[in-house]
């Protein structure tokens, strides 16, 4: 399984994204919450939309996972 952190701060648009934990991005980011660990990021988003409302895959990391 893969452990998934949700960014504590919204992109733009609004988003907050999530990352696995092997994701480059993920060192870029000051304040994330450890969602879990998931088989997939369908999952892994469910469970961050019960903290973020608004939350959505990475584009690189979760990109089955992300919407625009
Ligand atoms: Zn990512």
């Amino acid at each position: 399984m893969t452990t998934y952190y949700v960014n504590n701060k919204a992109q733009e648009n609004g988003d907050h994204e999530v990352h696995k934990e092997d994701c480059m991005y993920l060192s870029s980011i000051i304040s994330s919450i450890d969602v879990g660990d998931y088989y997939g990021c369908d999952a892994a988003i469910r469970k961050a939309k019960t903290i973020y409302a608004q939350s959505n895959g990475c584009f690189y990391c979760c990109k089955a996972c992300h919407t625009s």
